[in-house]
């Protein structure tokens, strides 16, 4: 199976590459920010609870997402692989994914950075607030405060790959399918156990 980490900040433009990456290699999608917008337009308890930290711009607690991606996986059988978006994003739930993936006998093949700078981070997150209609993308500084969780909390995430050897880095700056094509070029490269 094919297992992809997709990391990168706000804005670097993850959710649009996963599509790409699920009609290619016909993957199932898990980002962690669409199943909570999900549960939040349910209304259930889970979606209730994570709209207090989403409007603001800090992180769910980490055995509650958790909890929502061991369940996607276990009621999601028979894939070909998944590309994680917006997960894991502490270190904390880097381990505990290994953890899910070793129960279910297929490892993270690797993880793809996209590197966008931060200012074009804010202009890109504030044009997509335009017609998202999202609550963090609409205000200055709760994209700020994004950005220094990101900084404070998810990056470290890299760290852990990179120790074992899982870290790959792509410019997320220039046209949809030129990045797509770097992309796929380091997909190709992985090693994919069956
Ligand atoms: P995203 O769509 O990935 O930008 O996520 C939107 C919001 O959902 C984030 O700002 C967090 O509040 C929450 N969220 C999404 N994924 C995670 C995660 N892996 N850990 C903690 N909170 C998350």
């Amino acid at each position: 199976m094919l297992n992809i980490v997709l990391f990168g900040p706000p804005g670097a433009g993850k959710g649009t590459q996963s599509e790409n990456l699920i009609n290619k290699y016909n993957l199932t999608h898990i980002s962690t920010g669409d199943l909570f917008r999900k549960h939040l337009k349910e209304g259930s308890d889970l979606g209730k609870l994570a709209q207090k930290y989403m409007d603001d711009g800090f992180l769910v607690p980490d055995e509650v997402v958790i909890g929502m991606v061991d369940d996607k996986i276990k009621n999601t059988p028979d894939v070909n692989g998944f590309i994680f978006d917006g997960f894991p994003r502490t270190v904390a739930q880097a381990k505990a994914l290994d953890e899910l993936m070793s129960n279910k006998g297929t490892p993270i093949s690797g993880m793809i950075a996209l590197e966008v700078p931060f200012e074009e981070l804010k202009t890109r997150l504030l044009e997509r607030g335009k017609v998202s209609g999202r609550v963090d993308d609409q205000n200055e500084e709760k994209i700020d405060n994004r950005i220094k969780v990101y900084l404070d909390e998810t990056l470290p995430v890299s760290e852990y790959y990179k120790e074992q050897d899982k870290f790959s880095a792509i410019d997320g700056v220039g046209s949809i399918d030129g990045i797509f094509e770097k992309i796929c070029e380091v997909v190709d490269s992985l090693s994919v156990e069956k």
